[in-house]
């Protein structure tokens, strides 16, 4: 077949406002032509995901699971209940330090505007998070909440889901090597001809540095920091990541990073391990063979799960 004039095999990549953040494809293309058309298959997946799952959105269909499932059982959405389903999963795998229901809480804080719930709203609101509240009927395809004031929200694991997806709309549509990321959470196809992917992971405490760069390939990496959104007041940082156990944001960490095979897993693993701080968050991936993580704690200390322990930093030795 005779090539356009014009047409040669490249590199095509675009970045995006979506789902509170910025997603980006980067791929390799035979056709830049096909390669823009896939570009823009993902984004619009993107747009499609974000409709479906966003809280913010009134329309969409988990704004209408929050307003109404503590009343009656509410149909949802095949694609919404797996993802749900799979947030409850991890829920028990995590034993709740990842929690959809944090956003009984989490609703009340607005980082923009600089706004946090006092402490009585947490105290009075904490209960209302526990993901045992979500009664999930996958026969009837409902969601119905078990107490009234349960909220959910899918911001720890809808980017990863994202990425996943567009992921494999480029695989099939050919493509063989490409980067997807959304905020934190990145899935790369391939390596990058030849070579592997540089993925860096920012230093928590200097805006636009890399503190760590990890060598990948047809891996997902996510990275969750106490750096994305947050305000500060009277010295203490408020942030996006909640613990559910205190309602407050978790301490003790400034950023865990989650590499494995799926991205809709890094995704809620490193907000998960965020929570659990470095001792039972890296004891969390050391029981998972196929995930590793590297933490950054409140001191700048970096630690890193037994799979990425060089040979002579073993303890054994
Ligand atoms: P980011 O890439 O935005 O840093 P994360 O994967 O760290 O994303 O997820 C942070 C988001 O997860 C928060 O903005 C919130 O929507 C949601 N979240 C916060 N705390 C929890 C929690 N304990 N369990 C599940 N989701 C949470
Ligand atoms: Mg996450």
């Amino acid at each position: 077949m005779l090539a356009a004039p014009g047409a040669y095999a490249d590199w095509v990549g675009d970045a995006r406002p979506l789902m509170g953040t910025e997603v980006s494809v980067y791929l390799w293309s035979d056709d830049p032509e096909a390669g823009r058309q896939a570009l823009e298959e993902v984004f619009h997946e993107a747009g499609r995901i974000d409709e479906l799952m966003s809280t913010y959105k009134d329309g969409s269909e988990i704004s209408k699971i929050n307003r109404e499932a503590a009343n009656r059982p509410v149909v949802a959405d095949d694609e919404l209940l797996e993802l749900i389903q799979r947030s409850l999963d991890i829920s028990v795998l995590t034993r709740g330090a990842f929690d959809i229901t944090f956003d009984s809480v989490g609703q009340h804080y607005d980082f923009r505007e600089r706004q946090r719930p006092d402490a009585g709203v947490v105290e009075s609101k904490r209960a209302l998070i526990d993901y045992r509240l979500v009664k999930l009927n996958s026969r009837a395809g409902t969601i119905a909440f078990g107490r009234d004031g349960v909220r959910i929200n899918l911001g720890g694991i809808a980017k990863g889901y994202v990425v996943e997806r567009g992921i494999e709309i480029l695989r099939h549509r050919g493509i063989r090597n490409a980067i997807v990321t959304a905020g934190g959470d990145s899935r790369l196809l391939g390596d990058r001809r030849g070579r592997p992917w540089m993925v860096g992971i920012r230093d928590p405490r200097e805006d636009g540095e890399v503190a760590i760069s990890v060598p990948l390939a047809d891996e997902a990496i996510s990275t969750s920091g106490d750096y994305e959104r947050y305000f500060e007041e009277d010295g203490v940082r408020y942030h996006h990541i909640i613990k559910p156990s205190t309602g407050e944001p978790a301490t003790g960490v400034r950023s865990a990073t989650v590499f494995g095979p799926d991205a809709v897993i890094t995704d809620a693993l490193s907000t998960s391990v965020f929570v659990l701080g470095v001792d039972d968050g890296l004891t969390l991936i050391g029981a998972l063979p196929d995930y590793e993580s590297i933490v950054i704690d409140a001191d700048g200390r970096v630690y890193y799960s037994d799979g990425l322990m060089q040979p002579d930093q073993d303890p054994a030795e």
